[in-house]
């Protein structure tokens, strides 16, 4: 007898290393990819009222789905577009077509959860079967020498029990071909952004102009990073910086939506490391990819608590709901460079470097005293990579409320200026009220006397806010 398969396309957007692709070619004579842009996502709200997803993301989305599109006729396949809810979506044409199964990633947070769980039970009663493939991570949880609910709380406690031990599988190869099915009417159309009631993304600056969904830049962009400039070579020096393109890799928008797979990454490095050698900056890259997949499974393992302002700790914390403070601090007019610079950016751009995240959700969280979820949920409406058990965990560990051995953990804001951005690129950069400081007044502008504000063009509290909090806490 002959089966058609379904493959529903999640965040696993790409031909290669897809393994719920592969599984359905091996099993069924007949394959229809289909993608559908949940309207939940576009166009729903966060518990706190941001959008779920800004217009940065959804275009970058868009991008690789037409990508996805391209690739798949390029296999003598096609894909099949809906808008809607996929738990109807799919069933309805899984109904259509008659289907043997639908093979999907399998999804490990809350809300994914529940639209797979749905799915599966519609698809049930037409006596059809949901398969569930892997793909988000580097390790496979059938390799890991724990079972889920034992992964150790503490990074270096993971990383020491799977380094060495747990391998890492060789990616599966992009299929040749992909077996056809007929469906010639109402494949659908890729949505614009106004579809979704969003506005165009303006690209005025180099992160929006190099971050292009879709599988074929998300493979150009690893190889300019390793092969083209050798760029890895030095990525343990240069992955705190603030300003540019080339100081840490941008793959996360890539791995985010699944253009690439993280294992394909891994192999990358080793193959990179056998033609130019090893050293601390291409083990720092795997390393950084081994916080992914630590995160993963704390959200496999914490499941909701992530989500929640008590967080896997299950912590007493207090945090206001200020939104005064909370709208300085997003709007980039707390009257602190170093936070402004970076919220001004994720505001026009989508993304923020790992240091800046970091130094603005300490900011929020132990300086303005704002309860972290509200942060975390910004994030999940602005960023283009947004994933999120790296986003709700990477809150938990700064908020305290995760699995940050230190449990008093600050980062002191004016040392961190000085030290990541010493003569203030960055801050003049996102910042032109700034501009014309000199260094030594740059990462405090609230140290100058009338005269230099006068001389300086910047009029603290008139041109440029009055720090919201007393920073003198930070000289020592
Ligand atoms: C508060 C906060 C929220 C964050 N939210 C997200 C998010 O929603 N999505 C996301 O992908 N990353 C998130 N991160 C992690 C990190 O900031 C980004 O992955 C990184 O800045 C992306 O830039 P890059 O690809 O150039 O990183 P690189 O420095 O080149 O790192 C390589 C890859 O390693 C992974 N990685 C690096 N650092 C981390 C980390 N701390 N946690 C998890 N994975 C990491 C990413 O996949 C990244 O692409 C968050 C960090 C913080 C502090």
């Amino acid at each position: 007898m002959e089966h058609t398969a379904i493959v529903w396309f999640r965040n696993d957007l790409r031909l290669h290393d897809n393994e719920a692709l592969t599984e359905a070619i091996q099993k069924a004579q007949r394959i229809l990819p289909v993608y559908v842009f949940d309207t939940r996502i576009f166009q729903g709200k966060t518990p706190f009222g941001f959008n779920k997803t800004e217009n940065f993301r959804t275009k970058f989305i868009i991008e690789s789905v037409i990508d996805l599109r391209e690739n798949l006729r390029s296999k003598g396949s096609d894909l099949i577009i809906r808008v809607g809810l996929p738990e109807e979506e799919v069933f309805t044409l899984a109904k259509r077509v008659k289907s043997s199964w639908v093979y999907c990633n399998r999804e490990r947070t809350s809300e994914e959860v529940k639209v797979q769980d749905t799915l599966e039970k519609n698809l049930w009663k037409i006596g059809q079967e949901l398969r569930y493939t892997r793909g988000k991570m580097l390790l496979h949880t059938a390799d890991l020498p724990f079972p889920v609910c034992q992964v150790p709380d503490v990074f270096t406690n993971f990383r020491k029990e799977v380094e060495g031990i747990t391998p890492i599988r060789q990616p599966l190869d992009t299929p040749n071909v992909i077996p056809n099915i007929v469906f010639d009417k109402d494949r659908g159309v890729v949505p614009a952004l106004a579809d979704f009631g969003k506005s165009e993304v303006i690209c005025s600056h180099i992160e929006n102009q190099k971050m292009i969904g879709g599988e074929r830049q998300a493979i150009s962009q690893l190889n300019y990073y390793l092969f083209e400039f050798r760029l890895i070579d030095n990525y343990k020096e240069t992955r705190n910086a603030l300003l540019g393109w080339d100081f840490s890799s941008k793959l996360s928008v890539w791995l985010s939506t699944g253009c690439v797979s993280p294992k394909y990454v891994y192999h990358k490095i080793k193959e990179y490391e056998q033609q130019w050698g090893k050293n601390d900056s291409t083990y720092w890259l795997y390393f950084e990819l081994l916080w992914r997949d630590f995160f993963r499974l704390m959200g496999k393992k914490y499941e909701c608590k992530i989500f929640q302002q008590e967080g896997m700790r299950e912590a007493d914390i207090s945090g206001n709901t200020d939104f005064l403070l909370f709208n300085n601090w997003k709007n980039g007019t707390t009257g602190v460079p170093l936070i402004d610079a970076n919220m001004r950016q994720l505001m026009a751009t989508g993304f923020m470097s790992n240091r800046g995240r970091q130094n603005v959700a300490s900011f929020l969280v132990k300086d303005l005293n704002v309860n972290w979820v509200m942060g975390a949920e910004y994030f999940e409406s602005m960023l283009i990579d947004y994933d999120p058990c790296s986003n709700y965990c990477n809150w938990n560990y700064i908020a305290g409320v995760g699995n940050d051995p230190r449990e008093d953990r600050y980062f002191n804001i004016l040392s961190q200026s000085k030290r990541y951005d010493p003569h203030g690129d960055f801050l003049r950069y996102w910042v032109p009220e700034l501009r014309d400081l000199p260094d030594a007044y740059i990462h405090q502008p609230e140290m100058m006397d009338i005269g230099l504000q006068v001389k300086y063009n910047v009029i603290i509290g008139k041109n440029y806010p009055n720090a919201i909090i007393n920073t003198s806490k930070w000289i020592s």
